[in-house]
């Protein structure tokens, strides 16, 4: 049997950041993975460019029961020590709308950095590794089809339940019940949404049309790109609204945040302009939306033809277009798992869980999810290096 100071389960982004903190310390790492390769999420993140942290960070970024649990691993892993990483391996960035960071290049050289990193602080890495059972007596017993090792420390960095295509097992949630920790209730996050039944006839032939909108749920708004798909909607608002939706809940779009709308309406009645709302709308929508959404949501007749008070229907209509959606399309496409392992099992100092002393989770299996900008990432990264520092 091997003996390790520590085992992390997870070559993710915060089981490796951990594992290679782990390692600077002197301490001797193993990381097992079921996956044949390190970082898989990495290397699709941000579409392919990792969007890998947000210098706009702050905790009202994030949701979880307990909003105040990541500020103390935000203090202590800032998105500048993210960069000096980068930097010192000379990793190319580029900064996007909103703070965002993204790799020049691409998330392959994140990968080659966590590697290079992992390899330089002695940390021995099992991939195709299949996790059978986890056990604590004096130590931590993890049996897998490489054979049973052995630890003081056990870290599980092993993701949420989102996107299994890329490795997730949910197995995390499984070894925090197996010792008895508290999970808070799981739900998709930074999901496309699935129309009604009935929207889906009215707006499913819009496939791939997208619009700027501004889109408000639950006292949260976020403005950005809606996109069209066969089934509903998606696009960065979109996501990001999903994540504060819940079944039942309607969501508000401006569909011209931008533009005064109802101003317009009454210059063309006012020059007695004879032109179609449809086609006005036209002007500023995509045409083939507009048609469909004014078929659907107005009788569409020469501008000239309506009254001040009916026009400024029309305009509240344009900017508060309400979509009751059917549901997400769930964790199969969902960037993140909201909920996790309930915060107040651990210290936000350590990762460690109270009840169980080596036990350290981190990670997007803890109850703490970033909105969309490169800020689960920089979840990963912070708590992961927190933990490399007591694990
Ligand atoms: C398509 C997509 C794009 C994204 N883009 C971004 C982005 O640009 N910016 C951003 O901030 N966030 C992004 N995210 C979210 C981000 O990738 C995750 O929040 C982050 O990777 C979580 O890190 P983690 O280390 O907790 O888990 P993960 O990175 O998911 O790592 C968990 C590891 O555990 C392993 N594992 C799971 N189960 C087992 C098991 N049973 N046995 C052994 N090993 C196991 C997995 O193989 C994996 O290697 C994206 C997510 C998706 C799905």
């Amino acid at each position: 049997m091997i003996k390790k100071d520590v085992i992390v389960i997870g070559a993710g982004a915060s089981g490796m950041m951990c594992a290679i903190e782990c390692g600077k310390r002197g301490r001797s790492v193993l990381v097992l993975d079921h996956a044949s390769k390190i970082g898989r999420k990495i290397r699709i993140s941000g579409g392919g460019s990792c969007n890998f942290t947000n210098i706009n960070m702050s905790p009202t970024n994030f949701l979880s029961n307990n909003p105040h649990f990541c500020k103390s691993a935000f203090s202590r892993f800032t998105p500048d020590a993210f960069i000096a990483i980068l930097e010192k391996h000379g990793v190319k960035y580029e900064e996007r709308e909103q703070g965002q960071l993204f790799c020049a290049k691409s998330s392959e050289e994140i990968i080659r950095m966590l590697e290079k990193e992992s390899n330089d602080a002695g940390v021995n890495i099992i991939l195709n590794c299949r996790i059978q059972d986890v056990k604590k007596e004096d130590s931590f017993m993890v049996s897998t089809n490489h054979g049973i090792f052995e630890s003081e420390s056990l870290v599980i960095a092993t993701g949420g339940a989102s996107y299994p295509q890329s490795g997730a097992s949910g197995i995390g949630y499984k070894i925090a019940k197996q010792f008895g920790l508290k999970i808070t209730e799981l739900k998709p996050g930074l999901v496309p949404f699935i129309f009604s039944l009935e929207d889906l006839k009215i707006f499913g032939e819009l496939s791939g049309i997208s619009i700027d909108a501004a889109i408000k749920c639950n006292k949260m708004e976020f403005r950005g790109s809606i996109l069209f798909t066969h089934k509903g909607l998606s696009g960065p608002a979109i996501l990001q609204i999903s994540s504060y939706w819940k079944e039942g809940d309607a969501i508000v779009i401006d569909l011209l945040p931008d533009i005064d709308i109802y101003g317009i309406f009454i210059e063309k009645q006012q020059s007695k302009s004879k032109i179609e709302i449809h086609n006005l709308l036209s002007q500023y929508l995509p045409s083939r939306f507009a048609k469909i959404w004014c078929e659907s949501n107005i009788q569409s007749k020469p501008v000239n033809q309506y009254n001040e008070k009916e026009l400024k229907g029309i305009a509240h209509r344009v900017n508060n277009w309400v979509v009751k959606p059917k549901s997400t399309e769930d964790f199969k496409t969902a960037e993140v798992t909201l909920g996790g392992i309930d915060t107040n099992e651990l210290s936000s100092k350590t990762m460690e869980s109270r009840k169980v002393k080596g036990l350290y989770f981190t990670g997007e299996v803890i109850d703490v999810t970033g909105q969309l900008g490169g800020y689960n990432l920089h979840w990963a990264w912070a708590c992961g290096f927190v933990a490399g520092q007591h694990a």
